[in-house]
């Protein structure tokens, strides 16, 4: 039996239950658990909003992102060996869609991801196929690592579209937006703008790479596209909020013919100007999770270039002391809070 952080029931709340190790297939590895991120998702699910309500069907062992060692390998499993550090891609593509086998598989019609469709990694073990593992370097910290999951977020946003040299909007400084702004920087953006309604949160932005802060509760976009003499706006959107007014922001602020990607998950309700996508022409792009394995190969060769982002991991607990953790991500106080399982 080992401890996991379930989905029991439906209703708010999680808790810690004995279950059973789960079994591995020929094709899988059994991961002994070091230490899980928390992720807004998980906080979805722990309030159980309705996005919680719609993605999962308890009894669930929930959570995403993880680092962790081999214990065990199935028969087929060549290439790894037990005692191995490993964190991987969370979604389980089906291998045979259109999509799967010209090699987008981030873009699978039928990937089912871990803590969601499946059983996660807030555990103290996780069977995962080793087709999803990703071998931690012995130089990246396993804190690090356990973090790979929404960096790789990050990174697939910033990724998207040419930055060197560019004018970067990021909405809402979230560990994402925040990692995202890192990102942006160390690639070669001018101004990289980031916008939220925590202080605390846009503190950390700057410190990480943005080179300019807006509390949009006190200041607007439009003020900040003055003083750095942006008419026109930027050229670079990246949508990490999940709120229509950020979304209506950015649109706003946006020049013409400028790129935006859309990260948050914004509610079915949202409405938007269409006049600023339409007349200036811009471009819209999707993002879900990270390209499998491009993102990954990217967000690692970034770190080991010396890109920083541990600085967005504010709060450490122990598993047993969840509740603070998620206390801490909910209130705001904390950014990215890391659960230990050891
Ligand atoms: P988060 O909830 O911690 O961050 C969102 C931030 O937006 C918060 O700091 C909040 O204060 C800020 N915000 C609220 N109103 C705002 C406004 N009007 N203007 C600017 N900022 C505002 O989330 P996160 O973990 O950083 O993730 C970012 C978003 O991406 C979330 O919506 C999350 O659910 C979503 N997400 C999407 C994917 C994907 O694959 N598409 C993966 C992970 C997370
Ligand atoms: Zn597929």
């Amino acid at each position: 039996m080992m401890k996991a952080l379930v989905k029991s029931r439906p209703g708010p709340g999680l808790w810690l239950e004995h279950v059973p190790i789960p079994a591995i297939g020929p094709n899988d590895v059994l991961i002994k658990v070091l230490k899980t991120g928390i992720c807004g998702t998980d906080l979805h699910v722990f309030n159980w909003d309705p996005w919680a309500r719609r993605h999962i069907e308890p009894p669930r062992i929930i959570g995403h992102e993880f680092v962790g060692e081999i214990v065990e390998l199935g028969s087929e499993v060549k290439g790894y060996a037990a005692g191995a550090r490993v964190t991987a891609e969370g979604h389980i593509t089906c291998g045979i869609c259109h999509n799967c086998r010209a090699g987008r598989r981030h873009l699978c019609a039928h990937a089912v991801g871990i803590g969601g469709g499946r059983d996660g990694a807030f555990a103290e073990y996780l069977a995962m196929p080793a087709f999803n593992l990703w071998p931690v370097p012995a130089d990246i910290p396993s804190e690090l690592a356990a973090i790979f999951d929404p960096f790789g977020n990050a990174v697939h946003c910033a990724l998207s579209f040419p930055v060197a040299g560019e004018d970067v909007l990021i909405t809402g400084a979230g560990p994402i937006g925040i990692m995202a702004a890192a990102v942006c920087r160390f690639i070669g953006a001018r101004h990289v703008v980031i916008s939220d309604v925590n202080d605390q949160r846009l503190q950390l932005a700057a410190r990480m790479g943005a080179s300019r802060i807006v509390n949009v509760a006190s200041n607007s976009i439009a003020e900040v596209m003055d003083d750095l003499q942006l008419p026109d706006g930027f050229d670079i959107g990246l949508e990490m909020s999940g709120n229509a007014d950020a979304f209506n922001d950015l649109l706003r602020s946006m020049s013409n013919g400028a790129h935006v990607a859309l990260l948050g998950f914004l509610p079915t309700s949202t409405e938007i100007n269409w006049d600023d996508v339409i007349l200036k022409g811009l471009f819209l792009k999707g993002i879900y999770g990270r390209e499998m394995f491009e993102t990954w190969y990217r967000m690692t060769r970034l770190v080991t270039s010396g890109l920083d982002v541990a600085p967005v991991i504010t709060h450490r607990f122990a598993a047993d002391d969840f509740q603070q953790a998620f206390e801490a991500v909910r209130s705001g106080t904390g950014v990215k809070a890391v659960l230990d399982w050891e």
